[in-house]
């Protein structure tokens, strides 16, 4: 018995625990009493301590996560200048298809209203809030006064901007600043590391989150989650299904049917492994089966997993309107324009491994002020919403691959529609 508890995976403890917070939730919402054990101990001191405690505990890693990640990142594209033809379509294609991510999931959210049913108190704005900015201030807010103090200050989007800019002048100093690079991929290992460490404890935040929300809120919280899952996959059917190939056939003409065929060992396994890095490996195989050449695939590919994140894009979109229609707070057009570059930059910095895009989900909801009451049930459900979006993640990669193989003349396009074998040259093997 012993060892077969010992056996349960991480995911399902996650699974578990939800399902328990979820029930001992609704039995104290519908057959306990109000009392002091129920209210006080329970729901206002041991679920509220050990599961806000877990969401701090997120909080406190996540500015050095993001900022080290995508120091990291960007310093590491240094290699764009060596294939400079190839690396800016890369990044172009790359950037405006997690735009045209968010703002499908912005206009779907807007429709479905999924937070609608669930009335949360409305929240008191904080010094971060940027509910009603002007256009000027959010464009002149994305440059910090001080990177220090928008460090101390868990200001987003100004670190973002500011750990861009430091990642670009490393990749220009290369040689120079070695050692310092070598510091931030070092500091991204540890920030890593404790990340695995605090998302140990998943499964006990989890459970409190969720009988703490339950335990208050009762069933008026299952429809609005419903609605919230259903929005997320219907944009994600949309970029997907329709976004992708309408850009695939445009820009190569090729038939998208014959990509989707050979890519779907690939989706089954982003969906099992619920990791873009983890996919890496299978996806460099089918692109290569594809008639896409290795020397493009093995630098879009490994980057799209770091910096291109559809699927995650669309989520964070989706739970950022939630949040707000729950609270009862109304976007204007510049905070709209905020959340859309917030989710871009802080996507770039979403590391590719499992349930990472709802840890930087807390710096999306910090840089625009919202509250992070409702993280408790993004935490809950996002085992069902990884295993979703990571194969739009997944799936933009490789797209994005073909099309940039095939503009550059990478492209064995009788390989593609399948009118000559793969001929996989003897060099390049060890690269799987
Ligand atoms: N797990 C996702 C990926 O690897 C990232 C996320 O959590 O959204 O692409």
């Amino acid at each position: 018995m012993i060892s077969k508890i010992k056996k349960i995976s991480w995911g399902n403890w996650i699974l578990i625990s939800m399902i328990l917070g979820l029930i001992v939730g609704l039995i104290l919402n519908y057959y306990v009493k109000d009392s002091f054990i129920k209210d006080t101990i329970l729901l206002n001191n041991l679920f509220n301590i050990l599961g806000n405690g877990f969401i701090k505990l997120i909080k406190m890693i996540v500015v050095p996560l993001v900022f080290c990640s995508i120091v990291v990142g960007v310093a590491s594209i240094s290699d764009v200048k060596k294939f400079s033809k190839i690396g800016g379509t890369t990044i172009a294609i790359y950037l405006t298809t997690t735009l045209l991510a968010i703002t499908i999931a912005l206009f779907v959210s807007n429709l479905l209203h999924p937070g609608a049913g669930l009335n949360l108190p409305n929240i008191e704005y904080t010094a971060n809030t940027t509910f009603n900015q002007t256009f000027s201030d959010t464009i002149l807010n994305l440059i910090p006064d001080n990177p220090i103090a928008a460090l101390s200050e868990g200001s987003m989007v100004p670190i973002l901007v500011f750990a861009i800019f430091l990642g670009f002048a490393l990749s220009l100093l290369k040689e120079e600043t070695k050692l310092v690079n070598e510091f931030f991929v070092q500091s991204d290992k540890i920030m890593m590391k404790m990340t695995a460490i605090i998302m140990k404890f998943a499964p006990i935040g989890i459970f409190c989150l969720m009988a703490k929300t339950f335990g208050e809120l009762g069933l008026d919280v299952v429809m609005p989650v419903i609605s919230f899952i259903g929005c997320v996959f219907i944009c994600l059917l949309i970029q997907m299904l329709i976004i992708y190939p309408i850009i695939f056939i445009l820009l190569t003409k090729l038939n998208p049917i014959k990509f989707y065929k050979k890519f779907i060992p690939v989706m089954l396994f982003a969906f099992y492994s619920c990791s873009s890095n983890a996919t890496i490996p299978i996806n460099l195989e089918k692109l290569s089966e594809l008639g896409v050449s290795l020397e493009v695939s093995s630098f879009t590919i490994p980057l799209g997993a770091t910096i291109n994140m559809d699927g995650t894009s669309i989520m964070q979109a989706c739970a950022v309107m939630f949040t707000a229609q729950s609270c009862g707070i109304d976007f204007g057009l510049s905070t709209i324009i905020t959340v859309i570059f917030t989710i871009l930059l802080i996507s770039i910095g979403t590391p590719g491994v499992p349930h990472a895009g709802v840890v930087t989900l807390n710096s999306v909801f910090l840089s625009i002020g919202l509250p992070l009451n409702t993280m408790g049930i993004f935490y809950g459900i996002d085992n069902i919403v990884n295993m979703l979006r990571v194969v739009v993640n997944v799936v933009g990669d490789g797209m994005c691959t073909v099309i940039v193989s095939f503009r550059n003349n990478f492209l064995d396009v009788d390989v593609y529609n399948g009118k000559k074998s793969l001929e996989i040259d003897e060099n390049n093997k060890e690269l799987y």
